[in-house]
């Protein structure tokens, strides 16, 4: 059985939203920017639960995830990060990271109240400039925040 994930990452520098390789994941800006900001963090290893990872390589995954929700932060300064590790479609480790800001859904809560036709609206699509502007900005805050930690 061939994992579509997996698959992508074969060639996942090719990716235009492509931000960057860590240790552990890929770092990918989000298709759809109906939340400003929003990147995954895709995991280099294949499985669906944490829990089956290497104990070393779990620890360095959820510090680097860390440190992307931090960078996207820090770079879109949202009211609240939110941290999404799902699976259902995809039984794959990867990070949804939603910055979210005041008013953003109409009940305080999460972003599935919203239907796909918003979620997923084309017009969210960033424009290629946007797209290389968010990444830039991403990617240089993900490695000023490396250094900072070396
Ligand atoms: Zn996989």
């Amino acid at each position: 059985m061939q994992c579509k994930m997996c698959e992508q990452q074969n060639n996942i520098k090719n990716d235009p939203y492509f931000i960057m390789e860590l240790e552990t994941g890929y770092v990918i800006l989000g298709c759809f920017q109906r939340f400003k900001g929003y990147t995954v963090f895709n995991c280099k290893e294949h499985g669906p639960e944490l829990h089956n990872l290497e104990h070393n390589f779990k620890i360095k995954h959820l510090e680097e995830m860390s440190l992307v929700a931090e960078a996207v932060s820090n770079v879109f300064k949202p009211d609240k990060m939110n941290y999404e590790l799902m699976g259902n479609g995809c039984p794959h480790i990867h990070w949804h990271l939603y910055p979210r800001v005041k008013g953003d859904t109409p009940i305080i809560s999460s972003i599935y109240q919203l239907p796909n036709s918003v979620l997923f609206d084309e017009s969210t699509r960033p424009s290629d400039e946007v797209r290389e502007d968010y990444k830039n900005r991403i990617k240089n805050e993900i490695e000023r925040l490396l250094a900072v930690n070396e």
